[in-house]
């Protein structure tokens, strides 16, 4: 298997995970853009937003859900944390295996660049 995520997700390749279950793993991102910058990354491979199929509306809906709870435990449920999703070259997207960017821990600007 060559996705990196995937490897990620069965423990393959080792990585900092702050929550696990059978759907989804969370991680401390390897170049972090804030003091917290955690990926909430689907088990299963869908490689970029626009492979998205109503099966996965569920799912998607659980990985904001697990974003807000670990901003909550980190201490920045009420300070303010950011999801991210990029998809494909113009939102600089470089793993193909969907992945929620959490961001909390400093001010964050707006429009991102
Ligand atoms: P993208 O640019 O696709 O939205 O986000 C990919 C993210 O994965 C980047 O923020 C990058 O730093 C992170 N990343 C890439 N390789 C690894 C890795 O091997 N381990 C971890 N923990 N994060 C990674
Ligand atoms: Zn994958």
């Amino acid at each position: 298997m060559s996705c990196l995520f995937c490897r990620i997700a069965e423990g393959s390749i080792p990585a900092s995970k702050v929550y696990e279950d059978d759907e989804m793993v969370a991680f401390h991102d390897i170049h972090p853009q804030a003091p917290l910058h955690v990926l909430v990354v689907p088990r299963a491979h869908v490689a970029t937003l626009n492979d998205l199929s109503p099966e996965h509306d569920a799912m998607v809906g659980r990985l904001q859900r697990r974003a807000a709870a670990i901003a909550a435990a980190s201490g920045y449920g009420e300070s303010g944390f950011r999801t991210v999703m990029n998809c494909n070259a113009d939102a600089g997207q470089t793993v193909f295996h969907i992945h929620l960017h959490l961001l909390a821990g400093r001010s964050l600007a707006w429009p991102p660049g």
